[in-house]
């Protein structure tokens, strides 16, 4: 916090004009938490740069990114997945940051080309304790036998998170195994794909399948819930880190880059690094449930400590970016809509 305090101190040594351009920040959302909120106040009372924020959905943020062109007003895009920030950069939206903090704090695994994650989440294997034992689903692979037949529950195979998690497993076993794993899981299906991670977990509740895959966010959502009916529904539910013998949990991110166009630089590479600090990466994780990306940071989250430690693959996200477009051909080839 100091050292943003006193950057702050010396660009308001450069005169009105330079300080002007810097007190603003112009920000695009595709993250739709309320617990951001806290996030970006806390960014201008420590640096005095305002926040214009937009919130819409990704496609149609990066839309209009490109549709106002050279004159966008928009200064950073964070987004969830690593597949749509990829999707940003493929189109070249991003400029190239270079700062030493962002590469001192955030792991290399965590970082692409011109875009940064700052935090991580895991997808993992949930399953009705009634109905399938623990042992039985404790790797991705699982979910593909013949003995799982009519109790596997997924959201579309055309969402980011599905899209970025056969994408890793294309990365570690090659196409073919890839195709024949996805095509297996289809043929184990409950129920057509649908619904979000949420109505997963509450459909391997309520015992409608028997084993589904969630963000570890939305667990830890219904674990700090005072309702009764979630109470209830976790109760009755398993959770299993997939893949500890092998590669470890697949994770994805959020994160976010600097637009080519930023009309306030400055103040972009500042907000960028403000995320990157142990007040934002608290936000994230005691905030959203997500783990910080930065390591040395201590989180003070029940839901998560509950969750327990866990082997997390490394596999670079930039990877995962890369092999999205294929993961989409795999799910359409197999008919996992
Ligand atoms: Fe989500």
């Amino acid at each position: 916090m100091s050292r943003l305090s006193a950057l702050f101190a010396v660009f308001a040594c450069f005169g009105t004009a330079h300080a002007a351009e810097d007190k603003v920040l112009n920000l695009y959302s595709a993250r739709h938490y309320q617990t951001d909120e806290a996030l970006y106040a806390n960014f201008t009372k420590q640096t005095g740069i305002a926040i214009n924020r937009i919130e819409a959905k990704e496609d149609e943020l990066l839309e209009r990114i490109r549709n106002e062109g050279a004159a966008s007003p928009a200064d950073v895009f964070i987004t969830v997945d690593a597949a749509r920030l990829a999707k940003a950069d493929e189109l070249g939206l991003f400029a190239p940051v270079k700062s030493r903090l962002l590469e001192e704090r955030l792991p290399a695994h965590l970082r692409g080309n011109d875009w940064f994650a700052f935090s991580t989440r895991a997808r993992v294997i949930i399953y009705n304790k009634q109905d399938v034992k623990a042992e039985d689903v404790q790797n991705y692979a699982d979910l593909a036998r013949p003995a799982l037949k009519g109790k596997v529950c997924m959201r579309s195979g055309s969402h980011p998170y599905n899209l970025s998690l056969l994408a890793a497993i294309v990365a570690h076993q090659g196409e073919a195994r890839a195709e024949e794993w996805a095509r297996g899981v289809v043929a184990n299906f409950a129920r057509a794909p649908k619904g979000g991670d949420t109505d997963q977990i509450k459909a391997v509740a309520a015992g409608e399948c028997g084993v589904a895959v969630s963000n570890s966010y939305y667990l830890a959502r219904l674990l700090r819930s005072q309702k009764a009916e979630d109470k209830k529904a976790m109760e009755s539910v398993g959770i299993v880190w997939p893949d500890q013998k092998g590669a470890g949990t697949h994770i994805n991110i959020s994160g976010g880059g600097m637009l080519k166009t930023a009309p306030h630089k400055e103040a972009a590479v500042k907000f960028l690094e403000y995320l990157a600090s142990d007040d934002a990466q608290r936000y994230f994780a005691d905030g959203n449930n997500e783990w910080p990306a930065v390591p040395s940071v201590k989180t003070a989250n029940p839901a998560l400590d509950a969750l327990g430690p866990f082997k997390a693959d490394t596999l670079p996200i930039g990877t995962l970016a890369k092999n999205a477009p294929l993961a989409q051909k795999i799910y359409d080839r197999v008919g996992w809509r």
